[in-house]
């Protein structure tokens, strides 16, 4: 039954509807992978029986007619997202015993729709982190490994369970968030496709909050078409979240394969930072050229703020992080400590239940929002991020999406940057941007790079403009390809 893993999220549910296997034969074959991959450390909880018992049911709807767009087709999910019964840690100590008594509605979606459920994945605790080594279940190795070398490789991070997850064929489809670059930058490290949509397309309700302006879930899967059928489904107004966007959404999969003769792709000429390796440059001209070939008009652009971009990212996601973060006092939700009054049992909760990136950024947050340094810090911060969106306005006036790498480097050693935060945040270098304006991101595999890495190439769009971003993503992946899996090893 391997077989059946390998297939793309598209190709299974065409074969689920041709009744050549059951969606209990698909789930199976996924939670064999999955048992079998344990050493990646991708999947922190598996849920095998749930999954089958979800499989069975769709099976029986499919035999009624009564199968929905994604029935019967296994999914990881985040561990932020919160499943109802099933427990929800945000891969942090404070969390580690939390079972929620609600669904996320981003999954309860995703049900609605007829997926199944393998079980949750690991991230960097509080989905903060670039590498998924703040995680306190320990971090996700990289199915992918240079060519010649056993050294462990980062997946990414902080979607680094679900990016690792769909390039070992540990399921069909992940579901991920993405607050700085955490959908898309472990997907251009495993040579998996991951969008971030439009600030308001997906409900944050039962999402564990990190920074609620910035947050926004998407999924990662195998190829272009299958994150477009993930996110129409997991898009959509909900009550309960007062900025997720009460307009209609559109069946993605249309724009993907649609011509974009005719449209202009803008290059950002600030992408193009010190030290990025010639790789990188390259395969930027490559995606130039393909685009040309396609019948794009190539315009170079300016983002002048983009320098600000990282230093207002990591302003403003701390400060909301220090005040999202206030609710985890022992008291209603997770691990409590003992302590002599009320002041130390929080002390004690908080210092036991949070890793140090966590704490690090609940100390930034706290000084930026204090009342000495709110407006030197916080505040200007604020204009920056303005700033940068204006930018984004300014250059849509000339060009329809933007092309750009996703990530400054192909995927690195294990351990490499976690001594250093500053080398760590500037992975972020590409991707923080659209956070800050609230814009569309989706990133792809385009390429390998000298050790055989896959390396992504990021197309930013206008607001609400998913559809362009699908349909460049589209042709970008019919010309380049890429094919590539990890060999392998676990
Ligand atoms: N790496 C970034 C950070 O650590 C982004 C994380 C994310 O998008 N959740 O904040």
């Amino acid at each position: 039954m391997t077989a059946l893993t390998k297939l793309t999220l598209k190709g299974a549910l065409d074969g689920l509807a041709a009744k050549d296997f059951t969606s209990v034969e698909l789930t199976r074959a996924h939670v064999e992978a999955v048992e079998a991959a344990r050493p990646l450390n991708a999947y922190i909880l598996e849920t095998p029986e749930k999954a089958l018992e979800m499989a069975a049911a769709s099976d029986a709807r499919r035999a009624k007619g009564e199968a929905g767009p994604l029935d019967g087709a296994p999914l990881g999910v985040k561990d932020l997202f919160c499943t109802q019964g099933v427990r929800t840690t945000a891969c942090s100590k404070i969390l580690e015993n939390f079972v929620p008594g609600y669904e996320s509605t981003v999954t309860s979606q995703l049900w609605r729709d007829g997926a199944v459920m393998l079980g949750k994945l690991n991230l960097d605790q509080f989905a903060m982190g670039s590498s998924n080594e703040t995680s306190y279940f320990g971090p996700v190795t990289n199915p992918w490994r240079a060519s010649g070398s056993n050294k462990a490789l980062t997946p990414g991070g902080s979607s680094g369970g679900s990016a690792a997850a769909v390039a070992a064929d540990l399921c069909l489809g992940a579901t991920a968030t993405d607050t700085g670059g955490s959908i898309r930058q472990p997907a251009a490290f495993t040579g998996t496709v991951g969008i971030k949509p439009t600030y308001g397309r997906c409900s944050r309700w039962g999402v564990v909050a990190f920074a609620s302006s910035l947050d926004q879930a998407g999924p990662i899967a195998k190829t272009v078409e299958d994150t477009a059928l993930l996110l129409t489904s997991m898009s959509g107004h909900d009550p309960k979240d007062s900025t997720s966007l009460d307009i209609p959404v559109p069946d993605f999969t249309q724009f993907v394969g649609k011509s974009i003769k005719g449209l202009r792709i803008g290059i950002p000429k600030e992408y193009r930072v010190d030290g990025m390796p010639a790789e990188i440059e390259k395969l930027w001209a490559d995606g130039i050229e393909w685009l040309k070939e396609a019948g794009c008009e190539i315009v170079e652009v300016s983002l002048p703020h983009t320098k600000y971009a990282l230093p207002a990212y990591y302003i403003v996601a701390p400060a909301e992080a220090s005040s999202n973060l206030a609710r985890y006092d022992g008291m209603r939700y997770g691990l409590r400590e003992d302590g002599a009054n009320l002041t130390e049992i929080y002390e004690r909760t908080r210092a036991a239940g949070f890793g140090d990136e966590v704490k690090r950024r609940i100390l930034i947050g706290t000084y930026v929002l204090s009342a000495g340094y709110y407006d030197a810090y916080y505040l200007k911060a604020l204009k920056v991020r303005r700033r940068i969106a204006e930018d984004f306005d300014k250059a849509w006036e000339k060009c329809d999406a933007l092309l750009t790498p996703t990530a400054p480097s192909a995927a690195f050693g294990l351990g490499e940057n976690s001594n250093d935060p500053i080398a760590m945040y500037l992975n972020d270098v590409f991707t923080v941007t659209t956070n800050l304006a609230g814009l569309p991101g989706l990133s792809l595999p385009a390429g390998l790079d000298a050790n055989g890495l896959p390396l992504g190439l990021q197309i930013i769009g206008k607001p609400l403009d998913e559809g362009t971003v699908f349909s460049v993503a589209g042709a970008i992946e019919k010309a380049a390809g890429f094919t590539a899996k990890a060999d392998k090893w676990w």
